[in-house]
């Protein structure tokens, strides 16, 4: 099922989960694990994110380049539908514009679409250097509306090559979304007008960056609603649990930490830490289900023991 759908026919507000594959050489029982963990919650879906790749064109010294793809965490499409296959739950898997083609793109959503997955997160991908122009006329999609684009024409039954009768899918795409803006962005209403363009070109619902203050969510909201912005907005939350993420966190993803929750952990004891961090996720969590969010998703990466600690107290108020 599409998660606009799932959204759509919820009487009360959802929450998901978004994991890591494990590093390359990893065993898949540390996802399964993790989600087998979250499954007494019934999450109606769970993204799996997907890491950008170091890619390098290597001159091979008679006039071609060889491309050289190094993924730390492979594997998200199969384990995307390894999820969905043993557990029922949706499964969404991040595609990245940094370290594809889109004839791999074009490949990997064919693959996804065989498998059953109705749902893909069109995202930029993480800057890690590495993604230089393409010097051997392979092109990668370069910004996230050019990812969802080319998803959007495939929706239409349009192949980059043109193909005699081609059977269209019907993927449901998500795209990012940032409270703070994203870095690169000169303000939030130029990069809200990218999010417009994003959905303008076919994205159905956004999933929001982490962020620790309500009160930018709900503005990013009321200026996403005011340009037109009409799609589902899902906030994004982290839980704080160590005294080293206040500094990673803004370095790592260009938020704030509010002062009242710095100021709480900066004079705490290490082991009091998560547990700040719990509650503070905890009173966020409730004031933006009192807000009517659809949905709320917990960037969990590969453990699901402190996100029960925030979700059983709401499911039992509930
Ligand atoms: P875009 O929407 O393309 O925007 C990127 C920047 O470019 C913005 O500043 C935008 O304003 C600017 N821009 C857009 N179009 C143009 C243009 N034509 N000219 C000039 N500037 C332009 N990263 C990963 O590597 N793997 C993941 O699995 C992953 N999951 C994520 C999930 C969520 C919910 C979020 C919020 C982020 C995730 N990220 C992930 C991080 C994301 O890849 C980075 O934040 C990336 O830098 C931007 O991605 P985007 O899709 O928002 O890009």
């Amino acid at each position: 099922m599409k998660v606009v759908e799932l959204l759509d026919r919820a009487t009360e507000p959802l929450i998901s989960y978004e994991i890591i594959p494990p590093k390359r050489g990893g065993s898949i029982s540390e996802v399964m694990n993790v989600v087998e963990e979250l499954m007494p919650y019934d999450p109606p879906f769970i993204d799996v994110t997907s890491h950008s790749a170091k890619v390098e064109y290597v001159e091979s010294g008679d006039g071609t380049w060889r491309r050289r793809v190094k993924r730390k965490r492979p594997g998200t499409i199969g384990l995307c539908a390894a999820i969905q296959s043993r557990f029922g739950v949706q499964a969404v898997p991040h595609l990245l514009c940094h370290g594809f083609t889109r004839e791999e793109t074009e490949d990997a959503l064919i693959e996804l679409n065989y498998l059953g997955v109705r749902n893909v997160m069109a995202l930029r991908g993480d800057d890690n250097g590495y993604n230089k122009p393409v010097p051997d006329g392979r092109s990668s999609n370069e910004y996230a509306i050019d990812l969802v684009r080319q998803i959007d024409d495939m929706n239409e039954g349009r192949y980059l090559e043109e193909l005699i009768d081609p059977a269209p899918v019907d993927f449901c795409v998500g795209v990012a979304g940032y409270p703070e803006k994203h870095f690169k962005a000169p303000n939030l209403t130029w990069d809200i007008l990218n999010l417009k363009r994003k959905v303008d070109a076919g994205a159905h619902y956004v999933t929001t960056q982490m962020f620790f203050d309500n009160a930018a969510f709900f503005t990013f909201v009321e200026k996403c609603r005011d340009v037109g912005i009409d799609v589902p907005i899902i906030p994004g939350l982290k839980i704080l649990t160590r005294k080293r993420h206040l500094q990673l966190l803004p370095s790592r993803f260009h938020l704030k930490i509010p002062e009242a929750l710095a100021a709480e952990v900066e004079a705490a004891k290490p082991e009091h830490v998560a547990d700040i961090g719990i509650e503070w996720a905890r009173k966020q969590c409730e004031e933006l289900m009192d807000a009517g969010v659809p949905s709320v998703h917990f960037y969990i990466m590969q453990r699901a023991d402190i996100v029960k600690q925030v979700v059983d107290p709401i499911r039992e108020m509930a």
